[in-house]
């Protein structure tokens, strides 16, 4: 993020995106707008049900897996990673709930404790693989979110003088 050079296309990029992705973006935007956060993101997932993210070592090739209980999100992220893909695997676990992507398992979290069935696992990593179609759409709509939550934080770190300036001259 070096300025007001970056601020200009992520709404385009946005507009390029498959429509689910498209729609899930303005919906965020329209509710959070520039205090778009991944803790605003989180809170909003949280309406349906909690979202516990846990960070763990995973096999080689993996980053991150979502899997959805009747309770909650359970999220797992790879920890011996830096923290940018961190952000950018947690961004895409968020977008594959946000996109409607998983369906959801017959388990409560206290039945499994962190034991998750070795089948549901391994439902989940056949599936996660960046051919799919689903895949693309997850990291299409984190990367967006990412760029747009990077621009935010920018922007809520200079003088409210030269913000504004910035955000008439990125809307025109
Ligand atoms: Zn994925």
């Amino acid at each position: 993020m070096t300025g007001s050079d970056n601020m200009v296309n992520v709404e385009r990029l946005a507009k390029s995106l498959p429509l689910p992705c498209h729609r899930v973006y303005n919906n965020l935007l329209n509710l959070f707008g520039d205090s778009l956060s991944i803790s605003n993101i989180i809170d909003y997932v949280e309406l349906q049900k909690p979202v516990i993210v846990d960070y763990s070592s995973m096999d080689v090739g993996r980053t991150g897996l979502v899997i959805s209980l009747t309770d909650v999100y359970y999220i797992v992220i790879r920890e011996d990673i830096n923290n940018k893909r961190k952000t950018m695997t947690l961004l895409h676990e968020l977008s594959h709930i946000l996109l409607n992507h998983i369906k959801t398992e017959n388990f409560l979290w206290n039945d499994i404790a962190k034991q998750i069935p070795i089948n549901i696992l391994y439902d989940h990593i056949n599936t996660d693989t960046y051919a799919s179609p689903l895949e693309l759409e997850a990291e299409s709509l984190a990367t967006v979110l990412d760029i747009k939550i990077r621009q935010c934080e920018y922007l809520a770190s200079l003088p409210t003088i030269v913000r504004d300036s910035i955000k008439r001259e990125y809307q025109k």
